[in-house]
């Protein structure tokens, strides 16, 4: 059985004190936590996915256009990873390697990661059927994540310590939707 950690947008717009659309406190407290996770996916054979919002400027087309301020556009400093998490990639991208072939990043368009990407074909093409989530917003773009990947087949493991909200009611009630509803163990 094949596993991969899907890390949901955890980017500077998402995570930093001055993001765009920032979960704040919360999401800054668990970069040790989704570091240390995609270390050890990517060292001991498993895959990593990198799944990072991307939005391009002024799009009057985009449903989040009218939801949300201007968040992640395609090219800014605001879509690079936050935090630990960031340096560990660099730092993986600069090494190369096998663990660094093990690390995708994919840009998404949706709150599902699975919307309108490749991700289902990536990961049944590698065997995986069991799919561990980490980011943010847990009650956002990881419970679509989620929901998506249910509806698919997958086995979810959920790391309560690696997933953050700004809104602490939606956090919990999202964890129990995982468990309760989805079939996820909670980790
Ligand atoms: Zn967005």
């Amino acid at each position: 059985m094949a596993r991969a950690l899907l890390v949901i947008d955890y980017t500077v717009d998402f995570v930093a004190e001055e993001g765009a659309l920032t979960c704040g406190a919360p999401a800054q407290a668990v970069d040790g936590a989704i570091t240390r996770l995609a270390q050890q996916f990517a060292e001991r054979g498993d895959w990593v996915v990198l799944a990072v919002d991307v939005h391009d400027p002024e799009d009057p087309y985009h449903p989040e256009s009218v939801l949300f301020p201007p968040h992640n556009v395609r090219g800014t400093p605001g879509r690079a990873l936050y935090g630990q998490l960031g340096e560990w990639y660099q730092r993986l991208q600069g090494e190369g390697g096998a663990a660094a072939g093990r690390v995708r990043w994919l840009d998404k368009m949706r709150y599902s990661a699975f919307a309108g990407t490749d991700l289902d074909l990536y990961l049944r093409a590698r065997g995986v059927t069991e799919l561990h989530l980490a980011g943010v917003c847990t009650d956002i773009c990881v419970l679509h994540t989620a929901v998506d990947a249910y509806n698919r087949g997958y086995q979810l493991v959920v790391h309560e310590q690696a997933v953050a909200s700004f809104n602490p009611a939606g956090h919990t009630w999202a964890l129990g939707h995982f468990r309760n509803v989805l079939g996820a163990e909670l980790r």
